[in-house]
Parts: C-alpha cells; structure tokens; sequence
C-alpha cells in the first residue's frame, strides 16, 4: 500500500521540512530570549527574525505581532483585549470564538455561507460600539468574507474589527492595512508550522489589555518565556507559504471529477468565494464518518465536515447557519490540500470515493435526493 494521501491540511498541516531543520537547531541552540548573555541574544535574534518573516505574511509591522500559544489563543486575545463591552460574531465563526463571547450578539449569513451585510449592518449600527469578530476563512467550507466591507460598515457604527485570519493565511493573500482591521489572528499548524504557536496581529496603535500576569514578554502583551523553535518553525512556514500560494485548480478538477460520479453531490459555498484548497461536498445518503472511514481504509485522510476537537462528528453549526438539512449536511466530508498535495493524491481520493460511490451510494439514495 503507497503512503496514505492526505487531504487534510485544514485540520492541520504537515510540518514543512524547512520549518523542521530550523526548529531543531533552533531547539539545539537553546537560550531565553530575554537573557542578556550570548545564548540569549542569539535565541532572541531568532524571535527577532521569525516576526518580521510573519508579519511579512500579512503585511504587518514587526511591531505589530504578538506570538502565543496559536490561533485559539490569539482568537481569545482579541476578544478580552479590545476591551469592548459589546460583541458581534457571524454565526459561522470557529469555536474559539463563539465560546469565547457566549453573549455575543450573532450576525447571520447567506444561503452561499456569505455574511448577511444588510443584517450586519442593521446590527452593527444598534447599539453601543462593538467588537465585530469575523473570519477571512471559513474551516469547513472555505468560504472567503467581505472583510474589508464588513470594516467599512464597523466603522460608521465606531466598531472594531477582529478577523480570525487563521485558515487564509498561506492560502490566500492578506493584508492587514488593506482589509483594515483591527485585530487579525494566525496560527503556525495551518500552514506548515507546528502546532502550538501562533500570533495576534494588534494594528499599530489600537488598544490592546493583556490578560495574563507575568514577565515583560511580547511588548507586556503576552506574559510568558517565548517558544522559540516554535517561533522559528512559524517564520520559516510563514515565509514559505508567501512564496507559493495555493492555486484553485486541482480543487476545481476534484469538483469536477465527484460531481460526474455523484451528479447530486453538492459542493457547499460553490457560489461564494472560497479558499483555493478547501472543498466540502456531501454524497447524498452515505454518512459522513462512513465516507471518512472508508476513504482511510483506502489510505486517503479527510475529516467529517463537522469534525469537532474530540473527532466525534457533531451537526454542522456551520452548514446549518446557511440552510442546509441535517440529512445533507451529515453526509458532508471536507477535502484541503495543502503545500505537499499532488495531482496523484487527488486521483487516489477520486477513485476511493467513486469505489464507494459504486458500492454503497446509489443504492442508499433516498428517492428524493437522487432525483
Ligand atoms: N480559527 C479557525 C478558523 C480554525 O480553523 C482553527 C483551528 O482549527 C482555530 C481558529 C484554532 O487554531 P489553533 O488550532 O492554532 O488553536
């Protein structure tokens, strides 16, 4: 049996081998940042060198960057530290932001998984300034939002802006200046860094209130001895994926490929926008962990449209904000490639999910979705 194909990049990425080489020296050399001898100004170099690589991913200030444990952390950063009474989140944001601001008020979106801007607006508008927390990307449908409209919309009603940045990142291109927010979050493990580390970009001179206790770190924003191999792994992936970007078109081909198999699968967000890597389709009538199951027997790895942290497939909050029935959306996997994926991994799922398709798909239709 081959190396299994992995199709998972949304979930987590695969450590770039660059990012390994320079983690582990960075790991043999050792030192805290924030000692003053030899040891520590070579680690603190390191830091030094990894924040401008990242900040360069998104067009930021080195200045501007504050590291942390990842893109949770970051997202949780964001929330407490704008200081913002008042909370306004898409109903399609990851959980580390809707369970961090239980009492935010919830913006709907379109059918397409596109933010309702007429709904934000009105919403927006009524009421104290807020924080407004939106996704560039969505994880389970790639989904790309008018962040730079959302901006100009918060503004008139004096809100600031957070975008959980942490699936565009490395996909697409981001600006923090051009979007306009304030607030952008990133994580290191969706681009080909290591899990575990990431950063809250605070636009030059917006508020910030850390909210842990501790050591001067991170410009007093974020208390704690810094990671730095992490650190080195994010710059070093961060760098990599500025220099290649994803391209649409072995998405578009695998689109094209399931839908001539499955004439009823439905690729969810095909209307909107989305990420060039990132396909979530439902082949109607086959659960979603049978798909995913038999997909890995054949050495190919997805996830569940809604896989949760624990793996338990869970209902989709995602695809029920835009619409979709609990019977379609249970029968949803998410496809992501990523900086290692081939042409051949995309044929190996193909002719996994036809197999499967053949065995079991059609005759397990319901006859109202198989027409
Ligand atoms: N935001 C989004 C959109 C995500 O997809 C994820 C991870 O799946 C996170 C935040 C959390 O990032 P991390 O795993 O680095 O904590």
């Amino acid at each position: 049996m081959p190396a299994a194909v992995y199709l998972d990049h949304n979930a987590t990425s695969p450590l770039r081998p660059a990012a390994f080489d320079a983690m582990v020296e960075a790991l043999r050399a050792g030192g805290n940042p924030s000692s003053v001898h030899g040891v520590g100004r070579r680690a603190r170099a390191l830091v030094d060198a990894a924040r401008r690589q990242v900040a360069a991913l998104v067009g930021a200030l080195p200045a501007e960057l504050v590291f942390s444990s990842g893109g949770t952390e970051a997202n949780n950063m964001a929330l407490a530290g704008s200081c913002r009474r008042r909370v306004l989140v898409s109903a399609i944001e990851h959980d580390s932001v809707l369970k961090a601001a239980p009492n935010a008020e919830v913006v709907p979106v379109e059918r397409s998984g596109v933010i309702d801007l007429a709904a934000f607006e009105r919403q927006v508008m009524s009421g104290e300034p807020a924080l407004v927390s939106v996704m560039l990307a969505n994880n389970e449908t790639g989904v790309l939002q008018p962040i730079a409209e959302i901006v100009r919309l918060a503004r008139k009603a004096g809100a600031l802006v957070h975008c959980d940045a942490v699936q565009a990142a490395g996909k697409v291109p981001v600006d923090l200046h051009g979007l306009g927010v304030d607030y952008l979050s990133l994580s290191a493990h969706k681009l080909g860094g290591p899990a575990g580390v990431g950063a809250l970009v605070v636009r030059n001179g917006v508020r910030f209130r850390a909210d842990r206790r501790g050591g001067g770190q991170e410009s007093n924003r974020r208390a704690g001895t810094e990671n730095v191999a992490g650190i080195v792994g994010f710059g070093v992936a961060a760098e990599a994926a500025r220099a290649g970007l994803a391209a649409a078109a072995l998405r578009d081909r695998l689109e094209q490929a399931l839908r001539s198999i499955a004439p009823q699968a439905r690729v969810f967000g095909a209307e909107a926008e989305r990420l060039p890597n990132t396909t979530c389709v439902s082949m109607p009538g086959v659960a979603a962990a049978t798909q995913v199951m038999a997909l890995d027997l054949a050495g190919v790895c997805v996830s569940a449209g809604a896989a949760c942290s624990s793996g338990k497939v869970h209902r989709s909050a995602v695809l029920a904000a835009m619409g979709v029935s609990d019977a379609e959306a249970g029968s949803a996997i998410r496809i992501s490639s990523g900086w290692n994926s081939r042409a051949e991994d995309v044929d190996r799922l193909i002719a996994a999910w036809r197999d499967l398709y053949v065995r079991v798909g059609q005759s397990d239709i319901p006859k109202s979705q198989a027409a």
